[in-house]
């Protein structure tokens, strides 16, 4: 063994947050080597969700028990290095080899109520969610910003096709597959329904683009900045309605439901912003199915519970995916990728030097999703 190259190539580097909304430190980490069943892999591309701003900046310990230090980024795709005993198939049968590209879920603990009788591993309280863990101890490279990543044995995994890249389906490993989540809860939809969409971020424009396939009689996209509306209306929405955080929201709910007629019949709240559902509530039609999803945090909202019982309304929560959902998202990618142009999605490029000036330019909502290429040479 050549053990003089041994210790560069059996190691990578990684941002790692050492303190709540602090710059990040670069640093190198020794790599494990795969685990039966699990994989290795070069994080080719990461992108950042709304969820690492929230983690970096300290909002999501204050209900995850998460200790410090972080390797953040949850939305990735991974080359593969190497691959475990047994692990040379995905999670719908297709060969993996070295080489091939992959995305990869959290781990649910497969022994728990929510696990196996309710078979909602997505509700699986003792998940294992990579970038929410101690990076300092091994396998260390728990989050996307890194050089390396790893697929532990009970994580599930799929295989990108071809006709993805890989700046698609990092976007789709997190936003595209909680979308798809939240439509198959949401029931049936078709020519029938009028559909609002609150927000126009990562989660509201592939909710618009996969919501005008069903082509409901009004696809009313409610948020911000025209930009992004604009996208919204490339992608298939009807009607646009631009949030002013400063107006008063009822002015938007008089809108919305001029544009809809009768309300919505169906909703997804993907916005995350205050008093979003309390103003979603308002805007449904009688027997509406209003699906939230955006809103993880913030100040508790006032819904006013008698209309959600006169009329008839249901409203239900729904987060993240399971891996079938990941499957759905990569195929979709696939099959639309001249129908939309999922590029609009994705931002500037940064390397690991640069993870807090991709966090801010989101929060600041410059971009809609930063590019982190962890193997960008630094400068
Ligand atoms: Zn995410
Ligand atoms: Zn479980």
């Amino acid at each position: 063994m050549d053990t003089t190259t041994e210790p560069a190539q059996r190691s990578g580097r990684a941002a790692v947050l050492r303190d709540y909304g602090a710059d990040f430190e670069v640093k190198e980490f020794p790599r494990p080597d795969a685990e039966p069943g699990g994989l290795v892999v070069e994080i080719e591309c990461a992108t950042v969700c709304g969820s690492d701003v929230h983690a970096w900046q300290g909002h999501l310990a204050a209900t995850l028990p998460i200790t410090l230090p972080l390797i953040l980024g949850h939305e990735m795709t991974g080359r593969i290095i190497e691959i475990g005993k047994g692990a040379d198939l995905d999670s719908v049968g297709q060969k993996l080899e070295v080489g091939d590209r992959v995305v990869w879920a959290h781990t649910p603990c497969g022994r728990c109520h929510e696990c196996t009788v309710e078979r909602e591993p997505v509700l699986c309280s003792k998940r294992y969610i990579g970038y929410l863990n101690d990076c300092s101890v091994p396998p260390h490279f728990t989050g996307s910003f890194a050089e390396y990543g790893i697929v532990r044995p009970a994580a599930g995994r799929i295989r990108v096709p071809d006709g993805v890249t890989s700046g698609w389906a990092s976007a789709g490993s997190c936003a595209l597959r909680t979308v798809v989540r939240a439509l198959s809860i949401a029931g049936p939809i078709d020519s029938a329904d009028t559909v609002v969409v609150q927000g126009a971020g990562p989660l509201g424009l592939f909710a618009t683009a996969l919501l005008s396939l069903h082509e409901p009689r009004r696809l009313v996209v409610v948020g911000g900045p025209e930009d992004r509306l604009a996208v919204a209306r490339e992608w298939g929405a009807t009607h646009t309605v631009l949030v002013d955080p400063e107006a008063d929201p009822a002015g938007r709910i008089d809108e919305v439901l001029d544009i809809t007629g009768r309300g919505a019949s169906v909703a997804f709240e993907l916005a995350g912003a205050p008093g979003v559902v309390t103003e979603g509530v308002k805007m449904m039609a009688r027997n509406g199915r209003y699906v939230v999803m955006g809103t993880l945090g913030g100040e508790p909202q006032p819904v006013h519970v008698a209309t959600l019982v006169s009329r008839g309304i249901s409203l239900r929560g729904s987060m993240s995916g399971e891996i079938g959902d990941y499957h759905t998202a990569m195929q979709l990618l696939d099959r639309y990728r001249t129908r939309f142009d999922w590029d609009k999605l994705l931002g500037n490029t940064y390397g690991l030097d640069g993870i807090a000036d991709a966090m801010a330019a989101m929060r600041r909502m410059d971009e809609i999703k930063p590019v982190i290429l962890p193997a960008r040479p630094r400068g």
